[in-house]
């Protein structure tokens, strides 16, 4: 499947549509005969749904990709159900995921910029790019990103790995935090290992990135070596952190993550030294 992001659908209106309906991180799935899949057009009118913030995304093959919402009150007929997104990856497969990532990411920037933060002028879309303009004022609000830093800290043979007291379930990751306004993304690497467990590390280097869309993150992964210091943790984010060799992992974040990747690149390389 190959997915064409778009702000204007095509002219020729006569394609199937598929629907990406939310309840904030939920998205409406259809689940039946052991198998889920995302509402098309004909299955969204059948069921006497009707979708409201309607926004074009894109195309996936011929079918035209809407984001949209549901009202509260409207009733949902039954084989219809709601699914955590981070659910997502193993039911309707990782590609879907992540085209429904944008879509959920779209829509919530759609809803929360209305208004101008400004003058408070309702906004208008502007047709040649995804942003919204103040036709008042003139500001323009384009998508927001937040970039995050996320970082594999080795020490020898060891990984640094922390639970977070965010996490609903009891696995370890790999450190990561936001970017700050004025900061490059290798001191927002040497001040959040600092911050969080009172280390310094050296020899930060670059290691992939992943759009993550809850709301609004692109994450930013670097490799870095320890420097110095004793593992001090930051109670206020973090409930601990330790070093932990490829053979004796805790429980880890999700396969699809980049954090996952990060650890696997850790196991990975200890395999190959040795
Ligand atoms: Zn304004």
């Amino acid at each position: 499947m190959s997915f064409i992001p778009s702000i204007h659908p095509p002219d020729s209106q006569d394609r199937p549509i598929l629907w990406f309906i939310f309840d904030k991180s939920k998205l409406l799935v259809i689940s039946e005969h052991g198998t889920c899949s995302l509402p098309d057009g004909g299955q969204v009118e059948a069921g006497g749904l009707k979708p409201i913030h309607q926004l074009f995304f894109g195309l996936l093959e011929d079918r035209l990709c809407y984001a949209a919402g549901l009202c509260p009150d409207d009733p949902l007929p039954a084989s219809f159900e709601w699914m955590d997104l981070r659910g997502l990856p193993g039911t309707i497969g990782e590609e879907l995921f992540w085209i429904a990532g944008r879509a959920n990411h779209l829509l919530d920037w759609d809803q929360s910029h209305r208004f101008c933060g400004r003058c408070s002028h309702p906004t208008e879309d502007k047709s040649e790019e995804r942003a919204k303009r103040c036709p008042a004022c003139g500001l323009i609000n384009y998508p927001r990103l937040s970039p995050a830093v996320i970082v594999a800290v080795v020490k020898g043979d060891q990984i640094l790995l922390a639970r977070n007291k965010r996490f609903r379930a009891p696995f370890y990751s790999v450190l990561a935090g936001f970017v700050e306004p004025g900061e490059t993304l290798e001191q927002c690497v040497q001040r959040e290992i600092h911050e969080e467990v009172g280390l310094s590390v050296k020899k930060i280097r670059y290691f992939g990135s992943q759009p993550w869309p809850f709301p609004n993150s692109l994450m930013v992964g670097f490799v870095a070596d320890y420097a110095d210091g004793m593992i001090a943790v930051d109670n206020s984010e973090l409930m601990e952190a330790a070093w932990f060799s490829a053979q004796s992992l805790p429980a880890l974040p999700s396969r699809i993550s980049i954090a996952w990747q990060l650890i696997d690149w850790f196991v990975n390389s200890r395999q190959v030294r040795h």
